[in-house]
Parts: structure tokens; C-alpha cells; sequence
């Protein structure tokens, strides 16, 4: 099934919610021209979160075919397409990088975090990245020399209802879903803001995406067409801590070809119950059957998060119980270490106990990994952004 896009819509700061028919439905509605102005045009504004057609060396065509295009388009598009954004922190790391965090203010005033992750750096020894700063936000250029890859951590709703007790957004309750133009707008904003261009993307920030997933779904459309920015499916990883209703539409989309991380805490349903307390109403039993109902691209595996807490699920019990339950499944386990955060009393891992914790599960044969970087620790598990975001504050 296509998630459907209207192409009727009339508001401009809804924009970056429309793929490239649906942008150039937009266009032709008001000034008309051909698809080579809207191509042209849409790509501007995916390139830089800017409508600028006088920029566009086919303006004068376009103002030659039809007098006040140019003039019609400004007016449509008059004030901010994308959400303004105000620096939170940036976190340098020797090896990694520059962290940088950004508060996004939407339309009705309602906030989100957006997080810009570097993935290791490129060449050490190449020069600093030119100086870039932001007009609207003045933010500096995160990192004096270029990273290999970036990694852009997006909020699908303000808040969220699921209540997990390692989180500091449960404590916001849910105030509403973000529409796909204020999540594809988070990525437009925090790339102008920063002049990174990041190659790929993670539903990790404030919300669970499976509980918007009908936006999130027309998000990835816009997010991968390659009228504009082209995002490999590959390359976009969304997180769950397994909403299953979200899961049985993603089977219904072409969302099931994007990556997809489950945040598990345990394969047993009282230990799971004590992070995330919707995992009651939603036991491993029936996540198992939603995860096997996905059409998985093939060779493609389901990560599957498991944040060590000494004590609490890094026994040989939760291993085997572990085993039993991904029978069926091609998955890969990524173990993060746990985060402390103010008022909850569970310990942080050495690293001697996730370096066992592996030892177990490679021994009963499940493939494992330990996400040792700040970053890939941020792309691997729902909630730890959300811990990150309590340390820094
Ligand atoms: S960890 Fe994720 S799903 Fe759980 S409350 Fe926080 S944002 Fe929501």
C-alpha cells in the first residue's frame, strides 16, 4: 500500500511534507510552468530549506512563460518554511567528532530536539571544514574536520504516551504528532543551521514513530525522493519499543524496506514490563508474530536493542529466554550499555560485564555486537537520546 499525499494543500509551511508530485501540483496550481521549473525549484528547496526561484537560473524562462511567477511563489511562500532552530549543546569527542543538539520550534510554538551525530571522522589529518554559519541561527560549523558520514536523530511527535521509565519525554506525556512536514523539516533546518549534509537518518528523538507512523510513512517518501534529497531506504533507520499496531502498518507500506531497531530491555515479559509499561498490553508473544508478518528486504535483519543493565537482564536466564524468542527471526543485537539518569537507581555496566554479556550471546550463536560510540549509541536504541539529553542537562 502508498501512503497518499494531498495535493491540495494550501498551507505553505507544509511544504516539507510534499514528495515531488505533490510539490509541483503545488506550483502548478499557482503560476503553472513545467515540470523542469518545479523539478528545479523542488531541489532548491530540499538542497538549502529555502524557496528562492529568482535564484534559479530558469527564473527568466519561467518569467517569460508566465509574468509574476516569481512575485506569485515569494508571496505563497512568505516567512519561515522550516522550523527555526536554537543551539542546545554540542559535545566534542576527540575520536568521533562534534554532538550537535538543536531545539526546533514549530508553527504553534511547540518544541522538539533534533540531533546531528557524527559516524567517526573522515581523514584525520584533512583540513577543517570551511567556516559555515547559519543566518537564521548562528550556529558554527559542528566539527573542524569533516566526519565520514552524518547522522540525523529526528522527533516524530512533542512528548509521548508509552511512559518508559529510563525517559526523560515520557515525563511530557503526549502533546500531539508531528505532521511530515515538521519532521522532514527538522532534517531541512538542522542541515541549513549546520551546513551538513547528513547521509543518513534515524526516527530516535522525542516519540515513538510507530505511534505516528502515518506520518512517519510520508515522511520517508519525501525523505527518499530523489527529486530531492534522495535518502537510501538503507540508510533511515526507525525505533521502536514495539508498538505493535505501528509494526502491522509498517507491514502494510513500503516502510518494512528502511531499517527497523526494536528496543527489547529483555525476552521476558515482567523484566520488559519494568522499563517500558506498555510492553503489557503488547506482549513478546504478539511482538514476535508482528515481526514476522514484515516483508524484510532480503538479507536485511531486525537490530534488536538490548541496553545492559548489570543484574537486571544480563544473566544466562535472559540469554536463553532470549534465544528462544528470536527463533524465526533475522536479527542482530546491539548492546548498549546503560546510561544511569538522575532518580533511578539502576547501575551502569563496566565494561568487563557487556564484554561478557556478548561472550553469552555469541556462544548461544546469536549474532551481537557492542556499540562502543556515542553516536551509534544514540542511533541504537529509543530512550538513550533521551538519557543523553538528561546528562547534558
Ligand atoms: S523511550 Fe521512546 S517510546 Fe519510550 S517514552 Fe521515551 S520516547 Fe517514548
Amino acid at each position: 500500500m502508498t501512503i497518499a499525499i494531498d495535493a491540495a494543500i494550501d498551507a505553505h509551511s507544509d511544504l516539507a511534507g510534499l514528495d515531488f508530485p505533490a510539490f509541483s501540483a503545488w506550483v502548478a496550481a499557482r503560476v503553472g510552468h513545467s515540470a523542469r521549473f518545479h523539478r528545479a525549484l523542488y531541489r532548491q528547496f530540499m538542497q538549502t530549506g529555502r524557496l528562492d526561484p529568482a535564484a534559479l537560473p530558469l527564473w527568466r524562462e519561467a518569467e517569460a512563460a508566465r509574468p509574476g511567477t516569481i512575485d506569485a511563489i515569494t508571496a505563497a511562500v512568505a516567512g519561515s518554511l522550516v522550523p527555526e532552530v536554537t543551539m542546545l549543546t554540542r559535545s566534542d569527542d576527540a575520536e568521533l567528532g562534534t554532538t550537535t543538539k538543536v531545539k526546533c520550534r514549530l508553527a504553534d510554538g511547540a518544541e522538539v530536539e533534533t540531533v546531528l551525530v557524527p559516524m567517526g571522522l573522515g581523514d584525520p589529518t584533512s583540513p577543517p571544514s570551511p567556516e559555515f554559519v547559519s543566518p537564521s541561527a548562528g550556529l558554527p560549523v559542528p566539527h573542524p574536520r569533516s566526519s565520514r558520514h552524518w547522522t540525523v536523530c529526528v522527533s516524530t511527535q512533542v512528548g509521548c504516551r508509552m511512559g518508559c521509565h529510563f525517559c526523560h519525554t515520557a515525563s511530557m506525556g503526549l502533546v500531539r504528532n508531528l505532521t511530515a512536514h515538521e519532521i522532514v523539516g527538522q532534517f531541512l533546518a538542522i542541515s541549513a543551521a549546520t551546513g551538513v549534509r547528513p547521509r543518513n537518518l534515524v526516527f530516535m528523538g522525542m516519540g515513538e514513530p510507530l505511534d505516528n507512523a502515518e506520518e512517519v510513512g510520508r515522511a520517508v517518501r519525501v525523505l527518499t525522493d530523489h527529486a530531492g534529497l534522495g535518502l537510501a531506504h538503507r540508510h533511515i533507520t526507525v525505533s521502536t519499543v514495539g508498538r505493535i499496531e505501528g509494526l502491522r502498518r509498517l507491514a502494510e507500506t513500503d516502510l518494512d524496506r528502511i531499517n527497523l531497531a526494536v528496543s527489547l530491555f529483555a525476552a521476558d515479559d515482567a523484566v520488559r514490563s519494568i522499563f517500558v509499561p506498555t510492553a503489557k498490553s503488547a506482549p513478546l508473544a504478539d511482538l514476535h508474530a508482528a515481526l514476522t508478518d514484515l516483508k524484510l528486504p532480503r538479507g536485511r535483519r531486525i537490530l534488536i536493542s538490548l541496553v545492559v543493565i548489570p543484574g537486571i537482564n544480563d544473566g544466562q536466564p535472559h540469554v536463553d529466554a532470549l534465544k528462544a524468542w528470536i527463533a524465526g527471526l533475522p536479527v542482530l543485537v546491539n548492546l548498549i550499555p546503560y546510561h544511569p539518569i538522575p532518580g533511578k537507581t539502576w547501575p551502569a555496566p563496566t565494561s568487563d560485564q557487556v564484554a561478557a554479556m556478548s561472550r553469552r550471546l555469541d556462544e548461544a550463536r546469536i549474532p551481537v555486537r557492542i556499540r562502543r560510540t556515542k553516536g551509534e549509541a544514540v542511533m541504537a536504541a529509543c530512550g538513550q537520546l533521551a538519557v543523553e539529553r538528561n546528562r547534558s542537562e
